[in-house]
């Protein structure tokens, strides 16, 4: 995939660069000698930026390897190939006290807050963590004071820091992974799916900090979800993924207004629209089937086994990511053909 942007306007002002980024877990066969027989594909060669200050918005169905994305662009899994640049670096390639200042830089904040604080750490041990592996505090005190500032920004109280995750609730265990994320100053942050395991009266109160954040800290978010609601509401450019690869890529409004890939108008079909008479007008376009094994996936067009409109040569050739103008990207062999076809 050629990358969206000339290298010039890149350099300028992008914070976080993804070329050519490739995840691909092996298959491997054999209990004495394993022999690898395989590949699932889950990322396949994404390119996008994101501009300091940004929120671009990842979505698409589970299992479209959004979450291995995130977790590769902050190198938490080895890329099989491309590169990942946080101001500049590559996280992939770099070691040392390199790597370990971009683990600083860029944070991640995980969907399910049940599971990704440690029961048995109280809230200033999970919190002052970075601290102490970052070294940002000379003494205990010193870190102390810091989670309690952390705990405050995101709405809990100081007093809670001697308290353990499970005398928390779903929302207010996600501000503490939020607090943890802040914790190091990071400036990129990676939210993946933050509020889809939250009830939804305490989804809008998360958004809302997050955005708080960051008009304050003038933080840059990578924002994976598959609520396309939630996603119109908190980014300012969106990338639609299916099985490893963009489809389409651009500013949001241009995205839900005038979609062009046939997978993302089926999924901007799904959207209810609050004005009783245009959602009575709306028509939804159902896919058929599930999405294919990314260990297999189809010919060509990875998306023609359920798209409505493919024809043959969709199945023979893939598409080239093209730049149809006005920052709007979009893989597909037909993208032109039609009025709007949702
Ligand atoms: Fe559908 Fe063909 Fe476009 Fe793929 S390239 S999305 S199969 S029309």
């Amino acid at each position: 995939m050629t990358h969206p942007e000339p290298a010039t306007a890149r350099a300028a002002t992008s914070l976080v660069e993804i070329e050519d980024l490739t995840k691909h877990f092996p298959i491997t066969r054999g209990i004495v000698i394993q022999r690898q027989v395989g590949a699932v594909r889950a990322v396949d060669g994404i390119s996008f930026t994101i501009q300091r200050g940004e929120t671009l918005g990842l979505v698409g169905e589970s299992g479209c390897g959004k979450t291995t994305a995130g977790r590769t662009i902050l190198g938490l899994y080895p890329a099989t190939g491309g590169a990942a640049r946080i101001e500049g670096q590559d996280i992939h390639s770099a070691r040392g006290s390199d790597l370990l200042a971009l683990r600083r830089k860029a944070q991640m904040i995980f969907q399910d807050p049940f599971a990704s604080l440690n029961p048995r750490w109280t809230v200033g041990a999970i919190v002052g963590e970075p601290l102490r592996v970052h070294k940002l505090c000379h003494t205990q005190a010193e870190r102390a004071a810091r989670v309690k500032e952390l705990l405050e920004l995101v709405g809990l109280s100081a007093r809670l820091i001697n308290r353990f995750p499970h005398e928390f609730s779903g929302g207010q265990r996600q501000r503490i992974g939020i607090a943890r994320a802040l914790a190091s100053n990071p400036s990129f942050i990676v939210c993946d799916e933050p509020i889809s395991a939250l009830d939804v009266s305490i989804q809008a109160q998360v958004v809302n900090l997050l955005e708080d954040l960051q008009d304050r800290f003038g933080l840059t978010y990578l924002f994976i979800a598959h609520d396309l609601s939630m996603v119109r509401h908190i980014c300012d450019r969106v990338a639609v993924m299916y099985l490893g690869k963009l489809v389409e890529l651009a500013a949001k409004d241009t995205l839900y207004e005038s979609p062009r890939h046939p997978y993302t108008q089926a999924l901007l079909s799904a959207v209810p629209v609050p004005d009783p008479i245009a959602e009575r007008r709306r028509r939804r376009t159902i896919l058929t089937g599930d999405v294919p094994s990314p260990a297999h996936p189809p010919s060509g067009c990875h998306f023609h086994t359920r798209c409505p409109i493919a024809t043959e040569v969709c199945s023979e050739i893939e598409p080239t990511w093209q730049d149809i103008g006005g920052g709007h990207f979009v893989a597909c062999h037909h993208w032109a053909d039609g009025p709007g076809r949702r």
